[in-house]
This record gives structure tokens, C-alpha cells and sequence, in this order.
């Protein structure tokens, strides 16, 4: 090749990856805006009712979190139409009165006398409501979580979005890390779905990072520790829910960070232990095979938990990890 098309090549590489990053900074920005908005609207309906905007924000996002395309959505939470309008309504007729003369649920949260299922400050000041219905008190919340979704787990889910919310003062939680240390020596490639040999016909539900004994092991996300200790398979292992839904589980850790316990809030890069080989065995069994992490992602759709393949994630979180520490 001769000199001029190398360095249309060049050119060409440049201004691409330039557009790349362009859309990657630009994609960022919105995303950081439509949580600044929600935001706003969570706060706004504190306001009127009283009741802290994190509670909103995590019954909002539990919401998301179960729901198909609506990552992009303002706000997640809705109602059925027969409940906020009330049954008989079949005109669906707004106004405050109609609605609360046929017995709808729906609720006028911007003063302008009408109940709108497509307003979000009124299907919020609605939510903020139903939330209130037992009272202000953490276990009256909780009460009218269970009243709405009659399952334990996203009870759990609901007040652990609103804890970690509260506690980072933002909605907006983008940050992500990889679960190693960096600075360390590792390896890891895709395993999802492979056979493995102890414990019968389980297929391999995550993605082993290969590591030295004593190699930090480091949250990926913002979460709630919900499992900490031992386990025939997993050895000593650690789980964390996240704000999406997500319960992370790390295996075969040689030791815990001091004093992580259950209920602990983390951010991603906090330290939970090291890596090791414990595991296939009695308390305390260690060194049937080489040190590692076992990294799994099982996502909670509001009726089942699945395993799904953490491969993807990983690479992502690595590029990402690698981009913040060489700033
Ligand atoms: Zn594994």
C-alpha cells in the first residue's frame, strides 16, 4: 500500500472513533438528564405529600426494573385504567369528581382538577398516596408494598432501591467496576452454559476470573449485601442486589472484607474480600481447584429469578475500570 491510502486509513480511523466517542459522551449526558428529571419530579411530589422521594424513586424504578422497553420511559409506574378511572368510567371521564364518584384510584397531583393517566406528577402524586395509605413509618411502607405486590422479594427489592438511593443522595448511580483488582494478575473468558464435573449436571451459571489467593474482590455495582457465608458449591460467597434488579454473586473467597455484614450498602470498587478456592466441600474446604472468582448475575422480573451471562458485563466494567484509574 502506498503512503497516501495508509493515511486516508488513518484518517478515516480517527474521525470514526472521534464520532464514536461523540455518541458515547452524548449518549451519557441524556441519560444523566432523564434521571435529573425524574429526580425533580420525585422531589416535587415530596413536596405535597410528605413522603421521602426515595421511596417513590425505588418503587419507580422497581417498576423499570420489571417492565419490557421501559428503561427510556420518564416514569415507569402506571396503573390499570379500570383502577384509576373506576369501574363504570367508560368514558373515562378526568375530572377529580367523576373519577372519585366512580371509585378510580387516580389522583390530581398538579392542580389542574384533572386525573391524567399520561401525567407524570399526577400517576406519582397517585403512587406517593398508595405508598402513604398505612402511614408514614418505614414498616407502614412496607405494609402497603406488600398490600401492592404480595411477594417478599420485591418488598426486599423496593426498600433496598430506596436505602441505597438515600444513602448517595441520587437516583443517578451510572458507576461500574470490575470485580478484581486490576492492578492484579487475572484472566477470565466466556464459560457461560459450559458442563462442569462436581455436583452433577449444573451447567456453569457465571464467569470464573482466574487470580492469585489474596487478590481483592471488589463490588461491580451500588447494592445491598444480602447473603454473606458459606455454601457446599460456592464456598465462601457474598451476594449483592442492585438497584436494576440484579443480585450479584461472588464465590470461592479466600477471606471478607472486615466487618461487611448483611444489610451493608455498597458502591462499586468497595472491597468485599479476596479470591480463593474455597468451596466443594464441608466449612472451610479450600484448594480443589485453582483460585478464582466465580462472578454469576441473576436478574428478578417481579416473578422469577434467572441466571444470565455476566461475559458481556464484564468486558464492559474492565474497559470502563481501566478508562477511570488512567484519569
Ligand atoms: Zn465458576
Amino acid at each position: 500500500m502506498n503512503q497516501k491510502v495508509l493515511l486516508s486509513i488513518f484518517v478515516f480511523i480517527c474521525v470514526t472513533s472521534f464520532f464514536l466517542f461523540t455518541v458515547e459522551v452524548q449518549a451519557e449526558k441524556d441519560e444523566k438528564k432523564i434521571y435529573e428529571e425524574r429526580l425533580n419530579l420525585y422531589k416535587k411530589i415530596e413536596a405535597l405529600t410528605h413522603l421521602p422521594w426515595y421511596y417513590l424513586a425505588a418503587f419507580d424504578q422497581y417498576e423499570r426494573n420489571i417492565q419490557k422497553d421501559s428503561k427510556d420511559k420518564l416514569i415507569a409506574i402506571s396503573f390499570p385504567e379500570e383502577v384509576w378511572y373506576g369501574i363504570g368510567n367508560l368514558d373515562h371521564l378526568d375530572e377529580v369528581e367523576a373519577i372519585s364518584f366512580y371509585q378510580g384510584q387516580g389522583l390530581d397531583g398538579n392542580g389542574d382538577g384533572k386525573a391524567s393517566l399520561d401525567d407524570p406528577e399526577d400517576v406519582l402524586y397517585t403512587a406517593a398516596k398508595l405508598l402513604l395509605s398505612k402511614g408514614m413509618a418505614e414498616e407502614d411502607i412496607k405494609i402497603s408494598l406488600w398490600n401492592f405486590y404480595k411477594r417478599d422479594l420485591s418488598v426486599k427489592t423496593v426498600m433496598n432501591i430506596a436505602k441505597v438511593y438515600q444513602h448517595f443522595k441520587t437516583n443517578a448511580l451510572l458507576e461500574r467496576h470490575f470485580p478484581v483488582s486490576i492492578k492484579h494478575n487475572y484472566s477470565y473468558r466466556s464459560t457461560w452454559g459450559h458442563r462442569r464435573g462436581f455436583g452433577g449436571n449444573r451447567i456453569h451459571e457465571g464467569t470464573d476470573i482466574f487470580a492469585n489467593y489474596g487478590t481483592p474482590v471488589l463490588a461491580t455495582t451500588y447494592g445491598v449485601v444480602e447473603l454473606k457465608g458459606w455454601n457446599l458449591y460456592g464456598g465462601w460467597r457474598i451476594g449483592i442486589r442492585d438497584v436494576h434488579n440484579i443480585y450479584h454473586y461472588y464465590a470461592h473467597l479466600n477471606s471478607y472484607a472486615e466487618d461487611i455484614k448483611i444489610g451493608d450498602i455498597v458502591k462499586p470498587g468497595d472491597l468485599l474480600g479476596t479470591v480463593g478456592s474455597t468451596g466443594y466441600g464441608p466449612p472451610g474446604t479450600a484448594g480443589k481447584f485453582p483460585p478464582h472468582l466465580h462472578y454469576g448475575m441473576y436478574k428478578d422480573n417481579g416473578h422469577s429469578e434467572s441466571s444470565f451471562d455476566p461475559y458481556p458485563y464484564l468486558r464492559l466494567w474492565e474497559q470502563k475500570t481501566k478508562e477511570a484509574q488512567r484519569k
